[in-house]
């Protein structure tokens, strides 16, 4: 719908004490954020563990360098970013509340049809899965995090973000 407000999106990948990339869309006045191991697969069979996270600051969401110290002390690269929408209109606060959200991207790498679903599991810890939906945007295999190592916006490596955020020797 032309009307509808666009709603940011931003993945990072954080070489915290173990890698993975958080993935983030903006709702609310917030970034309502999950923790994904391996990354986003193309495949849609291929479905990746997303751990919910605190939400964070929008203002958060286009960072990069490194975080020196403490909790997810490491490198961060901007990897993704773009624009999302809920599937059909439909409200995105509610479908999360049910831990079903249907939602379109308009990354500069993540593209179309995406899910989040939560697990029922009777451990701690939220957890969800992220999958591609079968699509046009849908690859197999897949090769989404090999094929893109570098920041969108510095395109700068992990191991050069890290060089950078260092303290001076
Ligand atoms: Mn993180």
């Amino acid at each position: 719908m032309d009307d509808e407000p666009r709603r940011a999106f931003f993945v990072q990948k954080h070489a915290a004490r173990r890698l993975h990339f958080d993935f983030r869309l903006e709702l609310g006045g917030a970034l309502a954020s999950w923790a994904v191991p391996r990354g986003p697969s193309l495949d849609p069979d291929d479905k990746r563990l997303a751990v919910k996270v605190d939400d964070h600051a929008l203002e958060y969401g286009p960072f990069e360098g490194t975080i020196a110290g403490g909790y997810g002390a490491g490198a961060v690269m901007l990897w993704d970013r773009g624009w999302w929408r809920p599937e059909g209109g439909a409200a995105a606060e509610a479908s999360l509340a049910v831990g079903r959200l249907r939602f379109e991207l308009f990354g500069e790498r993540m593209r179309g049809g995406w899910m989040l679903l939560r697990m029922r599991t009777k451990d701690k810890g939220d957890n969800w899965l992220l999958h591609k939906l079968d699509d046009a945007e849908a690859r197999v295999p897949d090769d989404l995090t090999i094929r893109y190592p570098t920041s969108v916006a510095s395109g700068r490596t992990m191991a050069e973000i890290a060089a950078a955020g260092a303290p001076p020797t």
